[in-house]
């Protein structure tokens, strides 16, 4: 796993950048990229539409130019295989990414654009999560970052959805219960529901899916009476948090339901479904929060993650549709990743604070979602 000569070129970066050679106990954080040139995803793009290169490309730079990516280990992504897929979808989902490929291209649904090159692109990003998992439960690292695209979470058993074309993390949670994981949680801080991820888990208790996301928004899944099936009943906690979010509500929602979820689920590993979506600036989304707040949120789950686990995380790059929020929160979540102080987003955004919802109306939601799931 991973490319010697990237290593050796980050160990030399990061020596270049600090005169004491960074040494930690232990390694902490992967950082997983598509290592081809040019990479896969770039030709996997339709025109103006949000879900783009340069949202890969932003987070990327930002840890070239930061330094901070030096820090991690890089790890190169590899292709999912086809059982690997099959784990996860009907055998009708890659045989209509294919179709569309060798087509030159078309949509899945009415948002959802596949290119000539979109069978391989996603192939990548399935198997980029993959790597992060595996160096994780090799205890390689005790973290590891897939920065990869296109997303996963929308992507259910038989449909392509959403931007999603293969659901990536469901895709390395069921290769982790593969592996002998009996208990993973998977925690969805993009600002859609994950109803794909929901749905191929729903009747399943080995999975807590744990997701805050705006109320009554695409994809219309996400209401926190349902709460899964069967003997899974009370392992799908949704949080739908009312337009106007903020950083108040989010910190109160993981540490009234998300950090409790955790620790009375006692997961083994945790996933997280990271899009940067509910970010103040993002063009698509209401949930106004700022990079700080992002930090926090992020802080919150390592910390659970330490506690209950030994730290294992995987982190897998979902939405977020503006560049300057996807690179400061990318920047600050790896540098939590390394245990480093975060570095503050240099220009701050605000939401107008006659957007945000009151503290009641947060309180009597989250009150509703802890007896929901019996907390
Ligand atoms: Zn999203």
């Amino acid at each position: 796993m991973g490319n010697p000569r990237r290593e050796d070129t980050a160990r030399q970066r990061r020596d270049e950048l600090s005169p004491a050679p960074y040494a930690p106990a232990m390694k902490e954080a992967a950082l997983v990229t598509d290592a081809s040139t040019p990479r896969l995803d770039l030709a996997h793009f339709y025109l103006r539409h949000p879900e783009r290169p340069d949202r890969l490309t932003a987070i990327l730079d930002h840890l070239d130019s930061t330094g901070i990516g030096a820090h991690m280990t890089a790890l190169d992504a590899r292709d999912v295989t086809a059982d690997e897929v099959l784990s996860v979808h009907d055998a009708k989902v890659p045989a209509i990414v294919d179709d569309l490929g060798r087509r030159g291209g078309g949509f899945a649904d009415v948002d959802t654009y596949l290119t000539a090159a979109s069978p391989a692109a996603a192939r990548r990003a399935a198997g980029g999560v993959l790597v992060a998992l595996e160096t994780v439960l090799a205890g390689d690292h005790r973290r590891a970052f897939a920065a990869v695209r296109p997303p996963g979470h929308h992507a259910t058993t038989d449909t392509l959805m959403g931007f999603c074309l293969l659901n990536n993390v469901a895709i390395a949670v069921q290769s982790a219960f593969a592996s002998g994981l009996e208990r993973v949680a998977v925690v969805d801080w993009d600002v859609h529901h994950g109803n794909g991820t929901q749905a191929i888990f729903d009747a399943d208790p080995r999975l807590l899916y744990v997701s805050t996301h705006a109320s009554s928004f695409y994809p219309g899944t996400g209401g926190y009476t349902h709460t899964g099936t069967g003997e899974a009943t009370g392992t799908m906690v949704n949080i739908p948090l009312p337009h106007g979010g903020g950083d108040d509500a989010y910190d109160a929602a993981y540490e009234r339901v998300v950090v409790p979820a955790l620790e009375r689920f006692a997961p083994q590993l945790v996933v997280v479904s990271c899009g940067w979506d509910a970010h103040v600036r993002d063009p698509l989304a209401p949930l106004n929060l700022t990079t700080e707040g992002y930090t926090n949120v992020a802080r919150q789950v390592i910390e659970a993650a330490n506690a209950l686990c030994d730290g294992r995380l995987v982190v897998a790059l979902e939405g977020g549709y503006d560049e300057h929020a996807l690179a400061w929160s990318a920047g600050a979540l790896c540098e939590l990743l390394l245990d480093e102080a975060p570095t503050p987003d240099p220009e701050p955004a605000e939401p107008p604070p006659s957007e945000l919802p009151s503290a009641e109306e947060v309180d009597e939601l989250l009150g509703a979602v802890r007896a929901a799931v019996g907390l």
